[in-house]
């Protein structure tokens, strides 16, 4: 069972509005347009109901099936741009300066649309289909924020399945794995504090440059040292700031940096060691480290029995072989996480192609995988909800 005919059939009408929605990108929680362009679609669709403001600016589809039954499942797909200067030169390319659709927001989106299209259409299917478009995954955790805001209580949500892009990963191809697939990502904020001083004179001063080059080495020992060796783990400092000029040494220095990790476990060893390497090495040279240790997106836990409903749906679409259903888990984060700890369900990642990586300028979703996408959403809620 290919792409569904009806599906292929307005996949250029599904590209067209996708490339509305790249043409205008927004940011965050500052998502207005698109939310109302959404609903606007949703309820053009002859959905059953369609709710805003869920999670301040998420927006909620629902169709229910030919025989309402008992079961309900949620299907979600995130709006949100990114803060970076596009240079595709697309004809749809970002019209605002500074901000542009670089991790595929528009096409999830657009994808997710098609599939309200189609199940209010046909309505092939016994219970209820959700359709969640949540705004601020990139950094603003806008999945927690419609999780707090009763997206699975208000609406009886049971199940909830998410999708995202993957550049590198052939068009026509899925990849999924049960159990963690996604990272926990934490924040790493050093303030360091020494004592300034004249460059010829480093005997009278605590040199807060030496301080934070031995904290990013002792670092690493981390993942080296601590974190056993068949489990994952990532400590990146990123930032350092210190100093103004070569003859000063400067009295404060900050670093800046990120934790990851597939488990609670390796998480809690991570946060835990963190402050201990920094606040030992500061101490060591007489230094003063205040750390800001901020808890950022949980991993991504796929659950067994929906991952295997979701890799079967995926295989009726694009054969057996085009679907690794052990892919590598990779470290970085999706808000959709937050959903999946309230309830089951499975990530997956279709392929995007050879295009330029997520967050790259030169990137942007694949038109191709539009009826592959669509595809899946819609006979993975006639598979999950067959009755
Ligand atoms: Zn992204
Ligand atoms: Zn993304």
């Amino acid at each position: 069972m290919p792409i569904v005919n009806r599906v292929g059939d307005f996949s250029g009408e599904i590209a067209a509005w996708r490339h509305d929605l790249h043409a205008h990108p927004e940011l965050l929680y500052d998502v207005h347009r698109t939310a109302a362009s959404v609903a606007d679609k949703l309820k053009s669709f002859g959905c059953d109901e369609v709710v805003t403001g869920i999670g301040r600016t998420g927006v909620v589809g629902i169709v229910r099936g030919r025989d309402p039954g008992a079961k309900v499942i949620g299907l979600r797909a995130d709006m949100d741009a990114l803060p970076l200067e596009e240079e595709t030169g697309l004809p749809y390319r970002s019209s605002v300066p500074g901000r542009m659709h670089a991790c595929g927001h528009d096409g999830h989106t657009a994808m997710l649309l098609g599939a309200a299209k189609y199940l209010a259409e046909t309505r092939n299917f016994v219970g209820t289909a959700v359709m969640i478009f949540q705004p601020a995954e990139e950094g603003g955790a806008g999945g927690l924020a419609m999780v707090k805001d009763g997206l699975m209580t208000r609406f009886g949500v049971e199940e909830v399945y998410g999708m995202h892009n993957y550049p590198g990963l052939a068009v026509g191809e899925f990849a999924i794995r049960p159990g963690a697939i996604m990272a926990a990502a934490d924040q790493i904020v050093i303030a360091l504090q020494g004592k300034g001083g004249h460059a010829a004179r480093p005997h009278l001063a605590i040199d807060t440059v030496l301080v934070g080059a031995q904290i990013v080495n002792q670092l690493q020992s981390i993942v080296a040292r601590n974190v056993d060796p068949l489990e994952a783990a990532v400590v990146s400092i990123c930032m350092f700031q210190a100093g103004h000029t070569d003859n000063v040494i400067p009295q404060h220095a900050t670093l800046r940096g990120t934790a990851r990790s597939l488990s609670a476990e390796v998480r809690a060893l991570l946060q835990k060691r963190v402050r201990e390497v920094v606040e030992g090495t500061a101490a060591l040279y007489g230094a003063k480290a205040e750390i800001t240790y901020s808890t950022g997106y949980p991993v991504v836990v796929n659950h067994k029995r929906q991952t295997s409903l979701a890799a079967a749906v995926a295989e009726d679409i694009v054969g057996h072989d085009k679907v690794d259903t052990d892919v590598a888990p990779v470290m970085g984060a999706e808000d959709f996480a937050f959903m999946l700890q309230e309830r089951p369900g499975a990530f997956i990642f279709v392929g995007n192609g050879d295009s330029a990586g997520l967050h790259h300028p030169a990137y942007d979703f694949n038109d191709e995988v539009i009826p592959i996408g669509t595809s899946y959403w819609v006979r993975l809620a006639e598979t999950a909800l067959r009755g």
